[in-house]
């Protein structure tokens, strides 16, 4: 039957089924009401990404009953999927002289990359020898072992972790948060909690509960190419001469010291047949590994026409980045000695943005409290990673604040946000929406999350000193 035979079918049997209603505008389906089974937390963490695995570990680790709601089948979000390295747990101290050395970012984020450690998953923080205008130190990860050992640290501290599971909908009650509604095989169900974190990166709980948003669309969308069967000597000697490498860094590469972790080379100084090609697909060429012969990131990018909320949109990007990553693959194996027999390892289950939903909250960090280095009385998080460096550049090598205020939710009294959804100004967004950032927001929203549901109260009612001796407590690093 071709497509004019199936449709007067159609019109020949009627045009719609129970509870559709019609007309020339729009058709719509009228859902019928439905009970929903109940679970009960303290705190529900929307989101196991970047940010969402810290805000669960450090809500259980206070005590509160927490569920992590994950849409995929691991944890990890973007760190996994879309990243080269975890920016940065450092102050940028090698590119100004006479700075002191600065382990900002400690408590769980530090924690998970001492696990990654002991599991053979990371290169440690190691120091750029190359590049380090950019950022200091390069701390390049396995991703695979990364989803295994924050679903395990997650399994230790009691959260109730729910994957495969979909946020798809909030109750609220005035201007309180009670539930989130989430889908999966097992059905739909309400999970009512005291306390809620948005760290789905597009703001999905937020949206559904109706805080206020925008949508930017302000980045590329990418799906990233993992690539096997690399010599990084080589590629590392053609770098070299062609005068385009442009970051260098040894670290722990398959146990071994020493060896080569990340790579970046600057497409424009490569054969013009190459730079020219790349250009057009969008890829770029940096590498941060933890394998012998594996070439970990080839970024392949794509500019929606629309917000990346659009699901019809998203679709056809799908597949246009998908062609981008094979013939990507294959410029590398023409052109690229050490990748003549390179093979696609990895690719992202769907492709990652930078920003999807830009959430309203309190306060919005500026451009010049990241670049002036600003602190704020109640500060919960301090970082000194700029990913538009040396273009733009912290302070004198130091740190700025993330005030709690900006996690929280405006209007809304018991939601708080975490990672790429905060901050509007794009440049200022350049920093907070780095992975280790978000990781930090993780911890003060967690720890935040906890403390409201155990007082009962919202979360502009909490005291700061409460926060700030948690946080201490767990381990976070404060300037003053
Ligand atoms: C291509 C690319 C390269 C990058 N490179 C780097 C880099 O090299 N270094 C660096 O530091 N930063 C990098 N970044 C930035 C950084 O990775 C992200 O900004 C950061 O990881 C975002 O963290 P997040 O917690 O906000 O969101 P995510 O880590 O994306 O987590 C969101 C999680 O929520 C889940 N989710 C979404 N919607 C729902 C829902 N409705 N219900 C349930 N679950 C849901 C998702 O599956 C995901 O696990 C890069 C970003 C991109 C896109």
């Amino acid at each position: 039957m071709n497509r004019r035979d199936f449709s007067r079918q159609v019109l020949a049997l009627g045009s719609a089924a129970p509870g559709i209603a019609s007309n020339q505008a729009a058709d719509y389906y009228q859902e019928p009401a439905k009970k929903l089974p109940v679970r009960k937390y303290d705190v529900v963490v929307a989101g196991g990404g970047t940010g969402g695995v810290v805000a669960a570990l450090a809500a259980a680790r206070q005590g509160a009953k927490t569920a992590l709601i994950e849409a995929k089948g691991y944890t990890g979000g973007t760190v996994v999927e879309g990243g080269t390295a975890l920016h940065s747990f450092y102050n940028l101290w090698k590119a100004f002289p006479g700075v002191t050395k600065r382990h900002v970012v400690r408590g769980i984020p530090q924690e998970i990359v001492d696990r990654l450690a002991k599991a053979g998953g990371t290169s440690g923080h190691a120091e750029m020898s190359k590049g380090f205008n950019y950022d200091s130190v390069c701390t390049a990860i396995d991703t695979e072992i990364y989803k295994l050992v924050t679903m395990e640290l997650l399994e230790e501290a009691g959260v109730d972790l729910c994957v495969n599971t979909l946020v798809a909908g909030a109750i609220r009650q005035g201007s309180r948060l009670t539930g989130a509604i989430a889908e999966s095989r097992s059905g739909r169900e309400a999970f009512l909690a005291r306390a809620f974190v948005d760290s789905t990166a597009y703001g999905d709980l937020c949206a559904h509960a109706g805080a206020k948003f925008t949508e930017p669309n302000d980045y590329a969308a990418c799906n990233s190419i993992g690539m096997a069967n690399v010599s990084l000597e080589k590629l590392h000697r053609f770098l070299e001469s062609h005068d385009a490498l442009e970051q260098y860094c040894e670290g722990l590469r398959d146990g071994k010291p020493g060896q080569i972790v990340r790579l970046q080379g600057r497409s424009v100084k490569l054969p013009p047949e190459f730079a020219k090609e790349s250009g057009r697909l969008g890829a770029t060429m940096t590498t941060t590994t933890v394998h012998d012969d594996y070439f970990m990131f080839i970024k392949v990018n794509y500019k929606l026409p629309v917000s990346p909320t659009s699901r019809d949109a998203v679709a056809k990007a799908e597949l246009e980045l998908r062609r981008r990553q094979l013939k990507t693959v294959e410029l590398f194996r023409k052109f690229v000695p050490g990748c003549e027999k390179a093979f696609i390892a990895r690719t992202s289950p769907s492709l990652n943005i930078r920003r999807g939903r830009l959430i309203a909250c309190d306060y919005d960090i500026t451009l010049p409290d990241v670049l002036e280095a600003r602190h704020f009385e109640d500060d919960v998080f301090v970082y000194g990673f700029h990913d538009s460096a040396p273009r733009m550049q912290i302070k004198n090598g130091g740190t700025y604040g993330t005030p709690y205020r900006a996690l929280r939710v405006a209007g809304i009294d018991n939601l708080l946000a975490t990672g790429m959804m905060i901050t509007s100004n794009h440049d200022a967004h350049m920093s907070t929406r780095n992975t280790v950032s978000c990781m930090g927001h993780g911890q003060a929203a967690g720890t935040a999350a906890a403390l409201c549901a155990a007082k009962n109260c919202g979360t502009r009612d909490l005291k700061y000193a409460d926060l700030r001796k948690a946080l201490e407590n767990s381990g976070v690093y404060f300037e003053s």
